[in-house]
């Protein structure tokens, strides 16, 4: 099981990452929302999208979860 965040900031093209904790680009404190802990990234990119409607994977931390 590992920790999965959602970045509170939007990327460029809408989405909400959802990043791992022991992710490289996993955002700073104050800009992140924690989701729980997951076996995987998909139970943690379908908490995302109770917060925010459009989430996608991480393509480092979370690449089977990643669609664009
Ligand atoms: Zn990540």
């Amino acid at each position: 099981m590992k920790k999965y965040y959602v970045n509170k900031n939007a990327q460029g093209n809408g989405d909400h990452e959802v990043h791992a904790e022991d992710c490289i680009y996993l955002p700073k404190v104050d800009n992140r929302t924690y989701l729980g802990e997951f076996s995987s990234c998909i139970g943690a990119v379908a908490t995302a999208k109770n917060k925010y409607l459009i989430t996608n994977g991480c393509k480092i931390c979370s690449n089977l979860c990643h669609t664009r």
